[in-house]
């Protein structure tokens, strides 16, 4: 989608560090991280959010779960524990309306969220 920041870094107009790609999905580093280790899994798809009908797709959910687990492997932070976070909408902070998780760990995280 024209404009869209995220669509931008997928057609390789803006750098990003690419950690894991496969068909749905791509992983990069985020920008200004919140954590030791802050990666966003986005989607290939211009999708706006978690909440819109084309996030529910099975082989998207799939590749977003997988890369969470291969990544976290590969920055060593699965094995003492991650924090997977979606934005969706004005009220929880999405700030970019395209489909990403964030995943955050090397830190203890606190619970609720702000
Ligand atoms: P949201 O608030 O939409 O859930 O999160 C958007 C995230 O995208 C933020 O954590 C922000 O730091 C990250 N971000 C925004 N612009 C860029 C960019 O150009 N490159 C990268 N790597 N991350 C970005
Ligand atoms: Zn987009």
């Amino acid at each position: 989608m024209e404009g869209c920041i995220f669509c931008r870094i997928l057609a390789g107009e803006i750098p990003a560090e690419l950690l894991f790609e496969d068909d749905n999905v791509v992983a990069f580093r985020d920008i200004n991280p919140q954590a030791p280790v802050h990666f966003l899994v986005v989607s290939r798809e211009h999708i706006a959010s978690a909440l819109e009908p084309g996030a529910r797709d099975g082989g998207l959910l799939a590749s977003v779960f997988n890369a969470v687990a291969r990544v976290s492997e590969a920055e060593d932070i699965a094995s003492s524990g991650v924090r997977v976070v979606t934005n969706a909408g004005r009220a929880a902070g999405q700030e970019v309306p395209h489909l990403h998780f964030h995943v955050l760990g090397g830190r203890m995280m606190s619970w609720p969220p702000g």
